[in-house]
């Protein structure tokens, strides 16, 4: 079937191998799926492409090694339950990752998530951009997502009733990595859109492809950008969201946020069959959603004491293991398995380092990436390892070679060690587990 790679790329779609199979992203609000989608989800899985999803840093959920002509029945099976991939690919706002902590501000910030999700996804005045925008609505400042986000909104706390914002813009990673800025404290929720979309514009308008936000703030300087940003700010429409049910989906009361469910799910490689069996579980206990969280794992969240322990006997009873346990801190990016860009087997790495480790691994945060582009996030986590290179060795074969990142402060991480072939790296780590 004869397709034009590029022009799938707004709908999410990208081309993962020599053997021109897809992979299409499903993008979520804040990782919130609901129980008859995620069931929805497991049938096309396990139809359709590797069997398995790979969950995202970013919460959201990818099919792998798709045909081209499968494309057009999982999209309309998708619709039918309201899931979509438009902009989850290419030069558009993406899929609106959402604070995993279940912080204070949970409540709050998965409303913000949908409306901005909804209002930007397929919006023609915010597509074509030079490339992807990424926005990131935080509980709270626990993980510090806000420092790698194009635009970055961290609840801070209610005055008159009105969520309030910190404003963070500028971030992200790849083979620059920079931190984010604060742009303002304090922020009312009521100002985020118009402030969103000025900034939007400003990036459309003054930076080429296929670079991010990040340019422009090194290019021109704060300063500047600040400038330019009040003066689009000042010509702004007032714009108010206008998109529907405006509650928390999943309530999240604060004397219940120890009630969550955390399901492991190692290196983010979730069996389509497993999901299924998860989101039996939750229906068969009346749960009506359930959480990709930016750990790569789901989340249930049940309302009481009593519904938890059905939840975890059925979970159980179905096969699900490692449940109630302290999660692996663990994120893994598709690496050579099934991105185009990976130089690295990145789901054996982590095996290879779970089975050196152990449960020492499990102390630290560890984040693998692939390559330079850090879809990891490892400056985030306190050991981040991305892969550098790969080399030809005497008899032809790729090997790897990974960079060492460590992360102390409240920045990003530094590279601490670089070029390491892997017994060089297991070597490293050896002192820092
Ligand atoms: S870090 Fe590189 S290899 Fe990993 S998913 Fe991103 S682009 Fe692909």
């Amino acid at each position: 079937m004869e397709i034009d790679i590029k022009a799938l790329r707004i709908e999410g779609i990208y081309q993962q191998n020599d053997a021109g199979q897809l992979m299409m992203r499903v993008k979520l609000a804040g990782g919130l799926l609901s129980v008859p989608q995620a069931a929805a989800l497991a049938r096309l899985g396990q139809q359709y492409g590797s069997g398995a999803f790979h969950l995202t840093t970013r919460g959201s959920l990818e099919f792998h090694t798709l045909e081209a002509d499968q494309i057009g029945p999982i999209q309309r099976s998708m619709a039918a339950v309201g899931l979509f991939s438009r902009g989850a690919c290419g030069g558009a706002v993406r899929g609106i990752s959402c604070s995993s902590s279940f912080g204070r501000g949970f409540n709050h910030s998965q409303v913000l998530a949908r409306q901005l999700l909804f209002h930007f996804s397929g919006n023609p005045h915010f597509e074509g951009l030079p490339k992807k925008f990424k926005i990131a609505v935080e509980a709270d400042y626990t993980g510090s997502r806000h420092l790698i986000q194009d635009l970055a909104f961290v609840y801070v706390g209610l005055e008159e009733g009105r969520a309030l914002y910190d404003v963070w813009t500028g971030g992200g990673l790849g083979r620059e990595p920079q931190a984010a800025i604060l742009y303002q404290q304090r922020v009312a929720e009521s100002e985020l859109l118009p402030l969103t979309e000025s900034i939007l514009r400003i990036y459309r308008d003054n930076v080429q492809p296929p670079k991010r936000l990040k340019s422009l703030l090194r290019s021109r300087g704060e300063a500047e950008f600040r400038r330019m940003l009040a003066a689009e700010l000042s010509k702004a429409a007032p714009v108010q969201f206008r998109n529907g049910f405006d509650k928390a989906l999943l309530p999240l009361p604060a004397e219940n946020a120890e009630l969550k469910l955390l399901v492991p799910v190692f290196a983010g490689e979730l069996p389509a069959e497993r999901l299924g069996i998860i989101a039996a579980a939750a229906a068969a206990v009346g749960l009506d959603y359930l959480v990709v969280t930016t750990n790569q794992d789901l989340a249930l969240l049940p309302a009481d004491p009593a519904t938890r322990q059905r939840l975890l006997d059925a979970l159980q009873q179905a096969g699900i293991t490692g449940l109630d346990q302290p999660p692996q801190q663990l994120r893994v990016c598709p690496g050579n398995h099934g991105c185009c860009m990976g130089l690295a087997a990145t789901r054996d790495l982590a095996t290879q380092l779970q089975q050196a480790f152990g449960t020492r691994l499990n102390a630290r945060s560890l984040a693998i990436s692939g390559c330079a582009n850090s879809c990891a996030q490892p400056q985030l986590a306190e050991l981040g390892i991305v892969t550098g290179k790969s080399v030809r060795d005497e008899d032809g074969h790729r090997t790897p070679r990974f960079n060492l990142y460590r992360r102390s402060g409240e920045g990003l991480g530094e590279r601490i060690a670089e070029q390491l072939t892997q017994e060089e790296l297991q070597a490293a780590l050896e002192p820092l587990l």
